[in-house]
């Protein structure tokens, strides 16, 4: 069983996969019976019976051995596949505690097998299998979604939508967040909502991240050239046209990061100050010491970094001030709830001081309304985002938006985006 489908149909008497057999694929079992069976003096022994909800297979895959027995299907089966992949990262990126505790149960087991096979015992008969639950479902479902995500990066089903960011005094177009989509071919165009959150607790959003680097890159030049040849706004100035791209916790875990966004700038030949790393204050505050060193490192190449949802993820103070942070996004809940809502309004004015203590401008995202934009003016908030200037658009409709409305020559807050 070398590349399983996402449901493989097994008839009675099949033999799934053998003693000895490398033990790459875990199987998760939707309907049917499969017996685990063990050979031993030229008999076999039925070690356990399987049904719909279990899962078989499991402990080679976790101890990337030899398969210890064989696995027989006795009452047709469907199953789905889980790959050594999947697995390991989920492993790598658990509590090391909770990885020392698997390693005992792996080794009790193997335990277990020996004396089992030494004394000719058979263990005692399993339990039958449970009925499919909501578990069983959402499994198999998160499955189906992180093959689909790898087929989509392969066929080139994903797509970049760019939503300006403007400044609040003249409504220049400042620069553009690139916000991901999915052409799914049955499903139709997805929102991040719909995949994210799988490709983050698969790890596969490592690879998104890079797609989506790359495809924002790739646009800069286009936007750029839609700049009139205004004196000022060129990627010399302190002030340059930017993309910002949303990172993730993981993609801060990864020890070449910094170097595959330096090497995606160079390769296309773009100044690092046209692109800027949004991650959410949540991912930043999982590890901030660590996220710190690689930002740092993409920082000192002249990337900005933002912070995202800022507001709803419990920074520290004395984290934030040693983080090389360029941008603070206001997260558009306070945003929105600021006109009727005096503690929301607070929030977001105590962000725009702390924000002007730490020498960086802010963002207010989700503004939608002429009233929200009245109040943000009053504090002197740098830069806006939200359906009042433009949704996420396409990349032809982020050239046209920026003919329209051109960035001013200069910031009048004298402070980088
Ligand atoms: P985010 O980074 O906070 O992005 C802003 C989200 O707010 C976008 O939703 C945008 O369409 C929406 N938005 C913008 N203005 C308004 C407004 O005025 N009102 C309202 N109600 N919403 C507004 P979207 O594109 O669905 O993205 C949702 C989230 O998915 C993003 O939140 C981000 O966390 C994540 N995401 C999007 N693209 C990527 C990506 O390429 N990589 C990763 N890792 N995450 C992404
Ligand atoms: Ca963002
Ligand atoms: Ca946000």
């Amino acid at each position: 069983m070398s590349t399983p489908s996402d449901c493989i149909l097994l008839p009675a008497g099949t033999r799934l996969f053998s003693e000895g057999d490398a033990g790459d694929y875990a199987y998760l079992i939707k309907s049917g019976e499969i017996e685990i069976v063990v050979e031993r003096d030229g008999h076999d022994m039925v070690l356990a019976r399987r049904g719909a909800g279990e899962i078989i297979g499991e402990m080679a895959l976790l101890d990337s051995g030899r398969r210890s027995a064989s696995a027989h299907v006795v009452v047709s089966a469907a199953v789905t596949a889980i790959s050594s992949r999947q697995l390991e990262q989920r492993i790598s990126n658990t509590d090391p505690i909770l990885r020392m505790c698997l390693g005992v149960v792996i080794e009790r087991y193997r335990e277990t097998l020996r004396l089992a096979a030494q004394d000719g015992i058979a263990p005692p008969p399993a339990a039958p299998g449970r009925p499919i639950g909501r578990d069983l479902n959402a499994a198999l479902e998160t499955l189906t979604l992180e093959r689909e995500i790898e087929r989509a990066l392969a066929d080139d089903e994903f797509q970049l939508y760019f939503q300006p960011i403007v400044r609040l005094p003249d409504r220049g177009v400042a620069g553009f967040e690139a916000l991901i989509r999915w052409q799914h071919p049955d499903r139709g165009l997805l929102t991040p909502a719909q995949f994210i959150p799988v490709a983050e607790s698969s790890g596969l959003v490592v690879r998104i991240t890079e797609w989506v680097m790359r495809a924002a890159v790739r646009t800069i030049p286009m936007l750029l050239a839609a700049l009139p040849e205004t004196p000022g706004v060129t990627s010399q100035t302190e002030d340059p046209l930017f993309v910002s791209v949303n990172v993730s916790g993981h993609d801060l875990l990864q020890p070449a990061f910094a170097e595959m966004v330096v090497g995606i700038l160079r390769g296309a030949g773009i100044a690092p100050q046209h692109l800027k790393l949004e991650i959410t204050e949540r991912m930043l505050m999982k590890d901030p010491v660590r996220a710190g060193r690689v930002l740092r490192i993409c920082r000192d190449h002249g990337c900005g970094i933002a912070v995202d949802d800022f507001g709803t993820g419990y920074s520290s103070l004395s984290h934030l001030s040693t983080l090389p942070i360029t941008t603070l996004k206001i997260d558009r809940c306070f945003v929105q709830a600021m006109t009727g809502d005096p503690t929301s309004r607070k929030i977001v004015n105590t962000i725009r001081h702390l924000a002007r203590e730490l020498k960086i401008p802010v963002v207010a995202e989700g503004i939608e309304s002429e009233a929200e934009v009245l109040v943000l003016d009053a504090m002197h908030c740098e830069y806006g985002q939200g359906y009042l200037f433009g949704g996420p658009m396409p990349v032809s409709d982020a050239v046209a938006a920026l003919r329209a409305r051109p960035p001013s020559c200069s910031n009048p807050f004298r402070l980088s985006a």
